[in-house]
């Protein structure tokens, strides 16, 4: 690609004027936000401050309740958009691994690929022992979620996202249910993807990866985004009051 069609490539989520109303309750108060290929955005700010749900109206796990999202060559709040289809080619990963505790982890890894990709045994076997290869749990494709820690659990999470071949990834918080000594396993893959090319957005309290890894960071703060840009910007001279005082508590 040259750098004139890689400057003219669109975004791959774009974001416009999204509102989000639990009841009364506006969540989101008018998000803008574009994210271009290969890019990765962490979003920081305090509990409460709309992150997930920002995440969740993405793939559309949340109902929306006005504004505009493309994501993924999807045009997620049109009326007649394939919802299965867009959610095929935009990973999520949760804070709370959300394995099948019944399924081995081999099967854990196939079953959507099996199902919503029509893949054969073989080669949905073959994907998934690729996947769980690459993020270090290999050995464990007989295994059940309760046997393995927590560290093991989301970085199979991660493997079976990624077997689905998406082009953007969606992490909130996904190191922040794990004990500490297991955090850096996952995020040590989540770099290696992000390394990559991987597009991906992760809502994350881990300041030092946001620093060493994300291309942008966003705060956001009481439903809207506050200010944006790059780490060694944000999280190192914040412009705004909020940004300094959520960075205060946190740093
Ligand atoms: P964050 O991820 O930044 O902590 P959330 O997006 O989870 O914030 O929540 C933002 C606000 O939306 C909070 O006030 C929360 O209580 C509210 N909220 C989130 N999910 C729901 C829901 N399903 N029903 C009602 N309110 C919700
Ligand atoms: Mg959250």
């Amino acid at each position: 690609m040259t750098d004139v069609e890689a400057d003219q490539s669109p975004p791959i989520v774009s974001v416009s004027q999204l509102h989000k109303y639990f009841g009364k309750n506006e969540v989101l108060k008018g998000i803008d936000l574009e994210i271009n290929e290969g890019e990765v955005v962490c979003v920081i700010g305090p509990s409460g401050s709309g992150k997930s749900t920002l995440l969740r109206c993405i793939n559309l796990l949340e109902e929306v309740t006005s504004g505009y999202i493309w994501a993924a060559g999807h045009e997620m709040t049109h009326p007649d958009c394939d919802v299965d289809a867009a959610r095929r080619d935009i990973g999520m990963v949760f804070q709370h691994f959300n394995l099948f505790e019944h399924m081995t982890i081999l099967q854990n890894v196939t079953i959507a690929q099996r199902k919503v990709l029509k893949r054969s045994k073989a080669e949905a076997g073959h994907m998934a022992r690729q996947q769980l290869e690459s993020v270090g749990v290999g050995e464990k494709v007989d295994a059940k979620p309760s046997q393995l820690s927590g560290g093991q659990k989301q970085r199979v999470a991660i493997a079976r996202a990624l077997a689905m071949q998406p082009q953007l990834m969606l992490f909130d918080e996904p190191t922040s249910a794990l004990d500490p000594e297991l955090v850096g396993d996952v995020l040590a893959v989540m770099k290696e993807l992000a390394t990559q090319g991987m597009t991906m957005i992760v809502v994350t309290h881990e300041m030092g990866f946001a620093r060493e890894v994300a291309d942008r960071v966003v705060f956001m703060d009481g439903g809207v985004v506050v200010e944006q840009g790059p780490p060694s910007e944000v999280l190192t001279d914040p412009q705004e009051e909020r940004t300094r005082s959520f960075l205060a508590r946190v740093l």
